[in-house]
C-alpha cells in the first residue's frame, strides 16, 4: 500500500520571515497525519524552513539545482550545496523551468541523476500542454518526457514523479479525479514497461494543477492518485494543513 505525498511548491513567494512563522503555524495543524509532509520553498528560504521543522516530519525541499556538483556556473545551487544544509528534495523539470528557462529532456535527465548521486529524492514533473491535449498527444508527450528524464536510471526507488497538466497550473481547472487518475495509470503502465511490475507498484506518481481543499479528498480517493504537488494552495497554511489532513 503506497502512502500519500503531499508537497507545496512555494515557487518565486515568501521571504525568510514568513517561512519561519508559515512552519512554526503549520507544525502543530498536522500532528496527526501519517502522510509524507513536503515543502518546497525558495533557496533563500531554506535555511530558515530547515531550522523551523527540525526535529518534526515536515521535509524540505528545493525547487531546482544545477547538474554539475560545482564549477564556473554563476548564480547557480548544485545538489552538494544543497544536500549539506538538509535538503531532502528537489523539485526537478517543473513546466515552469522547462518553459521559462528552456530545460530539456536532457537538463532534467543529468539533474535527476545528480540529485540521486547526492541522496535528495528528486520530484520530477511531467506533463502536457493544453494544445498537446486537444490533439489527443497526451500519453504519447508523457512517454518521451518519461523515457528521456530516466534514462541510465537503474531504479525508481527514491523518486517521485509528479503529474502536472500544464493548463491545469494556476489556472484553477482541475483535471477531474477520473482524467488524472487515468493518467498517471498510464505513467505507471509506462514505469511497468521500463522497470518492472513491482516498480510500478511502489513509485509514487502525484497529481498537481490547482489542488486546493475544497477537491483534494476527491483526487486523493482515487485508486493511483499517491499525492499532490500544490502551487498556489500552499502558499496559505490552513489550506495546506487542510489538504495534509484531509484522512484525518
Ligand atoms: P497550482 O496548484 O497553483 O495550480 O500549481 C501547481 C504547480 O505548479 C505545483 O508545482
Amino acid at each position: 500500500m503506497r502512502r500519500k505525498y503531499i508537497a507545496g511548491n512555494w515557487k518565486m513567494n515568501m521571504l525568510p520571515n514568513e517561512a519561519l512563522s508559515y512552519i512554526e503555524n503549520l507544525i502543530p495543524k498536522i500532528g496527526k497525519t501519517e502522510n509524507e509532509v513536503i515543502i518546497c520553498v525558495p533557496y533563500t528560504d531554506l535555511f530558515y524552513a530547515l531550522l523551523a521543522s527540525q526535529d518534526t516530519h515536515i521535509k524540505i525541499g528545493a525547487q531546482n539545482m544545477h547538474w554539475e556538483e560545482n564549477g564556473a556556473y554563476t548564480g547557480e545551487i548544485s545538489g552538494k550545496m544543497l544536500k549539506s544544509i538538509g535538503v531532502e528534495y528537489v523539485i526537478i523539470g517543473h513546466s515552469e523551468r522547462r518553459k521559462f528557462f528552456n530545460e530539456t529532456d536532457e537538463v532534467v535527465n543529468l539533474k535527476i541523476k545528480r540529485a540521486l548521486d547526492c541522496g535528495i529524492k528528486p520530484i520530477v514533473c511531467v506533463g502536457e500542454t493544453e494544445e498537446q491535449r486537444d490533439k489527443e498527444i497526451t500519453e504519447m508527450v508523457i512517454s518521451k518526457q518519461i523515457e528521456k528524464a530516466f534514462e541510465g536510471i537503474k531504479d525508481l526507488e527514491n523518486i517521485i514523479i509528479a503529474y502536472e497538466p500544464i493548463w491545469a497550473i494556476g489556472t484553477g481547472r482541475t483535471a477531474s479525479p477520473e482524467d488524472a487518475n487515468n493518467t498517471i495509470k498510464f505513467i505507471r503502465s509506462k514505469i511497468k514497461e521500463l522497470y518492472g511490475e513491482e516498480e510500478a507498484e511502489n513509485v509514487i506518481i502525484q497529481y498537481g494543477g490547482s489542488v486546493k481543499p475544497s477537491n483534494a479528498k476527491d483526487l486523493f480517493k482515487m485508486s493511483d492518485i499517491d499525492g499532490a504537488l500544490i502551487g498556489g494552495a500552499s502558499l496559505n497554511v490552513d489550506d495546506m494543513a487542510a489538504i495534509i489532513n484531509y484522512n484525518c
